[in-house]
């Protein structure tokens, strides 16, 4: 028998429509490109999207359309978040951090109709333009700061936006209808595109929003460093007007310096962002001798977050949720979020639940799988590759059916190639992605424990830890690290791994250097790491 309720399709556009009506006053405060700081209230946002959608419409773009954003965290990028799946069409967010052929790629891939881009991206896109001839071009700005360009059929937002009303209804379609397309990159090959629908986006949000109600609240404020261009800044892009929460864009300036600058002026509650950028703030913060003011809550992802930052953020009164998750997964899996009575653990227990990625989202089924693809059971010590399934969970790949193939098991899962286990409480434990690590005389070595206790001695800001080939044993690991002083203690830092790895698991050797290559999502590329120590003599092969 069918349930009686109304079949009323789930739609981006009813979140917008909800923020207004619910929160018009709550302000979105954007650090812009152009310089200063712009507020606008949820109200001003919806009025402007709806004459946005107008604006789309004008240009020919329409129903199914791909429309490429190429910006930053801001305003307008929000705008066009709910605009451009309002009218039905697609918002592909562009990570403006690929490199120029994987850009080419994408966009014909997509087969993109319009890209808006922040001033930043101008030059660049002036370069690949020639790639796509019938492209239409709107610069994310006002009429003062359009600059000089060699683009053609190109448009200034502020003025599309001036020329329309705001006077327009959302249509209405299938809840199924896809409303966002993000790429994934760090692997090689051809980047694959994930093709988010409204319903999808909406389940998403609110799951996102209800997990996080510590954080995410009417009256208090969130500042995803996190892209837009990041699946959905990890849902924040929803969760956020979903629940009322003020959201604080730091556009471009994402060093240290600027976020704390902006948290401290803003009075952010609550910021979300990969391990690196963090490390950028702490060095802030120890350099200033206190924490940006009302700061309470960080949301760590998109890499381990190494115990010692957990530790040092909690110590500084910081409650911090490490999360899990993947830009196929919309992208939040798990969450580090903690009962009241593991609270009240003592701080080495709670850190160290902390450091796991936490327990599973609303709506997120977990399995770990062994080699044959039997299930392994969730007892915290059987380690196997996690699949998950759920209904924000993609079920292929854009256009890519060899990708899609691959990506599903026989069961309908998603196999995320990351290795994991489950504790009986649900707590995930990520080792390492499949192909990080480190195969040392038949054993496995997890790259993330290794990174994780070398974190721990002070004299190391950063680290990766990755397999260099040998020998004898197929694979030895090796630390490469960023020193947190001159002159570190090379023999402190053995003597602190020997304290607590085996002896097999120890690295092999210790390499400094400057800096350590990023993906273009903010990771440590191991990928880049390991292509070029691929060579390296260790010490015992002399
Ligand atoms: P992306 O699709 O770019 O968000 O990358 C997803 C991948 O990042 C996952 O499959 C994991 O390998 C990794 N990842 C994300 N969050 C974490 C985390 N908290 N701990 C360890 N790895 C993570």
């Amino acid at each position: 028998m069918r349930g009686m309720m109304m079949d009323r399709p789930l739609k981006v556009s009813d979140i917008l429509t909800y923020a207004e009506d619910m929160h018009p006053g709550t302000e979105i405060i954007s650090s812009t490109v152009e310089g200063g700081i712009h507020r606008e209230t949820y109200a001003q946002m919806a009025e402007r999207a709806r004459k946005l959608a107008r604006a789309l419409l004008a240009l020919g773009l329409d129903n199914g359309d791909r429309i490429a954003t190429l910006a930053w965290n801001g305003y307008r990028h929000m705008e066009l978040y709910y605009a451009v799946p309002g009218i039905g069409a697609i918002c592909h967010t562009m990570n403006p951090r690929l490199s120029a052929e994987q850009m080419i790629y994408i966009t014909n891939h997509a087969q993109d109709k319009a890209m808006f881009l922040d001033l930043t991206f101008v030059p660049l896109v002036e370069k690949l333009a020639p790639q796509f001839p019938d492209m239409a071009y709107v610069i994310m700005t006002d009429a003062a700061h359009m600059p000089q360009t060699s683009l053609s059929n190109v448009h200034c937002y502020e003025d599309l936006l001036a020329a329309q009303s705001d006077d327009f209804d959302w249509p209405e379609f299938d809840e199924t209808t896809a409303a966002g397309l993000c790429y994934t990159s760090g692997t090689t090959g051809n980047p694959k595109g994930v093709l988010y629908s409204h319903r999808s986006q909406v389940l998403h949000g609110l799951m996102a929003g209800i997990s996080l109600q510590n954080a995410l609240r009417v009256g208090k404020r969130l500042l995803p460093v996190v892209p837009l261009f990041h699946a959905n800044a990890w849902g924040m892009a929803h969760a956020a007007p979903l629940t009322g929460t003020s959201l604080v864009m730091p556009g471009p300036h994402l060093d240290g310096a600027s976020v704390f600058d902006l948290m401290d002026a803003e009075g952010v509650f609550c910021a979300a962002g990969v391990p690196t950028v963090w490390l950028g703030l702490m060095a802030e913060i120890k350099k200033r001798g206190r924490i940006p003011k009302g700061f309470a809550e960080v949301i760590v992802g998109g890499s381990a977050a190494p115990s010692s930052m957990i530790q040092g953020f909690e110590d500084l009164g910081v409650s911090v949720c490490h999360a899990w998750g993947m830009t196929e997964m919309s992208p939040v899996g798990t969450l580090g979020i903690l009962t009241p009575e593991m609270e009240t653990l003592p701080a080495a227990e709670k850190i160290a639940l902390k450091s796991t990625q936490g327990r599973r989202a609303f709506l997120v089924d977990l399995k770990i799988v062994d080699e044959a693809g039997n299930r392994l059971p969730h007892d915290g010590i059987a380690t196997g590759e996690l699949f998950v399934r759920g209904p924000f969970i993609m079920s292929g790949y854009y256009n890519n059916a060899a990708a899609s193939a691959d990506a599903i098991d026989a069961e309908g899962w998603f196999g995320t190639g990351d290795v994991a286990s489950i504790s009986p409480e649900g707590f995930l434990n990520i080792t390492d992605r499949a192909k990080d690590l480190i195969k040392s005389g038949g054993e496995w070595i997890s790259s993330i424990d290794v990174e994780n206790m070398a974190m721990g001695h002070p004299d190391i800001a950063n680290c990766a830890v990755i397999a260099v080939p040998h020998p004898k044993w197929d694979e030895r690991p090796v630390l490469i690290a960023v020193a947190a002083r001159e002159n570190p203690d090379i023999a402190g830092i053995r003597a602190h791994l020997e304290a607590r790895l085996a002896k097999w698991q120890l690295p092999d050797d210790i390499i400094f250097v400057d800096d350590l290559p990023l993906t273009a999502t903010g990771k440590v590329s191991k990928l880049t790491l390991r292509q070029a120590y691929a060579d390296h003599i260790l010490p015992d092969e002399g």
